[in-house]
């Protein structure tokens, strides 16, 4: 934990009394990355791949560093590669549509879980229905988890992919991943995993996971918007069939024939938002020198700080069951509606998230249309925590546990 000390003047945003609490939606950056993005447009901007002179190599070359330290992120070694996006959102529409016209037929289907964002969930809907396949949904339990059997048992010879997220963006429920991917390989289906929550709390390794798709918001991870990784076994890959067309991606174009380039060019069409990347790497070195197990074991006690303290608040009730979550957590109260909540939170200068969290299905399980989320990232503290409680038990107006 010595390493996270002091880590709050690293972040400029935080040198206020904002009491951030809503890293679930985006975490805040460290000025080394709005260093790098300032950097790259004051002494090196210039569009990859065209230009043979000196800006535009020496920008191309960042990029391709950039992709190999996503790869190093993510421990994926040779066994895949890495297609920038915007964010989660695109790589799970550039990975339905790529992954689905390439491997569904009519008849297959493909399995995601209940605790689904709308994001790893619509565009697997909307495949299968463009292609008379079926989407099985994984139920979770009524308190919120669940056990790897709910998935799995749905898994046969036709089903072609299992999307699942690593951690859920309501309650911070961490599916059982080792052991969805064991059984979706028993039956030959694909695994792709939603990391957006995951990715800037615990490590995601690609040969020891053995997944074969993974995403996450380059946003989440202390990063630039509009970044993001888009993790793919190369065997898959090298099948697919590009999904956005344009410059950049073209070995060679006539009006009838077109030769694509390899993997990932062949996905990446357009100026790709090179600065936003770079940025992306420098979070992920960052978050690599503070230590990833350091802050997984800091946020993880940090969390248990924060759900002690909430379960001791009268009136409300807390989503999603204790265990195997991350630092992601939400309530209800039995009063008040998460909205007015959220707002008068924002009052006191406490920044939490209110709403369906994009998450309808799981929503209606845990049985709240809303409810106030509050997320912690490595420079929240005990500090913020206490303050969180505090303003609650003042709009609650709870006199303490009866
Ligand atoms: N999946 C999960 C689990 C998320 O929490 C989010 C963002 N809230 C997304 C996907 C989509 O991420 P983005 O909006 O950055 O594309």
């Amino acid at each position: 934990m010595q390493k996270l000390l002091g880590v709050r003047d690293d972040f400029p945003i935080l040198s206020g009394n904002l009491v951030y609490l809503d890293n679930a939606a985006t975490s805040q950056k460290p000025a080394c990355v709005t260093d790098r993005l300032m950097r790259y447009y004051q002494e090196e901007n210039a569009n990859v791949y065209r230009g043979g002179y000196r800006l535009s190599r020496q920008s191309t070359d960042s990029y391709r560093i950039a992709r190999k330290s996503m790869e190093n992120f993510l421990e994926a070694e040779s066994g895949g590669s890495v297609i920038f996006v915007r964010g989660a959102t695109e790589a799970c529409n550039l990975a339905a549509a790529g992954f689905c016209r390439r491997y569904l037929r009519p008849g297959d289907n493909i399995v995601v879980t209940e605790l689904e964002h709308h994001s790893n969930l619509l565009p697997w809907l909307e495949q299968c229905r463009m292609r008379q396949c079926s989407l099985r949904i994984a139920r979770a339990q009524e308190d919120g988890g669940l056990p790897a059997r709910r998935v799995t048992e749905l898994i046969d010879e036709r089903t072609r992919l299992v999307a699942v997220t690593a951690m859920s963006n309501v309650t911070g429920v961490c599916p059982d991943l080792p052991a969805i991917i064991e059984a979706a390989h028993r039956r030959k289906a694909a695994v792709f995993v939603d990391a957006a929550q995951a990715a800037a709390h615990t490590e995601l390794p690609a040969k020891e996971l053995d997944y074969d798709f993974l995403c996450f918001s380059g946003h989440k991870v202390y990063g630039p918007m509009g970044s993001g990784v888009l993790y793919g076994k190369r065997k898959f890959l090298d099948e697919m069939e590009p999904v956005f067309f344009g410059g950049g991606m073209v070995e060679e174009a006539g009006t009838e024939n077109v030769l694509y380039k390899s993997v990932p060019e062949k996905f990446e069409a357009g100026t790709p938002d090179v600065a936003a990347s770079l940025g992306l790497e420098t979070a992920v070195q960052y978050l690599g020198k503070l230590g990833r197990k350091e802050v997984r074991a800091y946020e993880n006690q940090l969390a248990g700080y924060l759900r002690e303290s909430l379960e001791k608040l009268n009136g409300i009730r807390i989503l999603g069951p204790e265990g195997l979550t991350g630092p992601v957590l939400s309530f209800v109260s039995d009063r008040l509606s998460s909205y007015d909540i959220g707002m008068m939170l924002a009052m006191k200068n406490i920044a939490v998230r209110s709403g369906a969290h994009c998450a309808h299905p799981y929503m209606r399980r845990l049985d709240a249309r809303g409810a106030c989320r509050v997320s912690l990232a490595l420079y929240n503290t005990r500090q913020d925590i206490d303050f969180l409680c505090a303003g609650l038990k003042e709009i609650l107006h709870d006199t303490g546990k009866s």
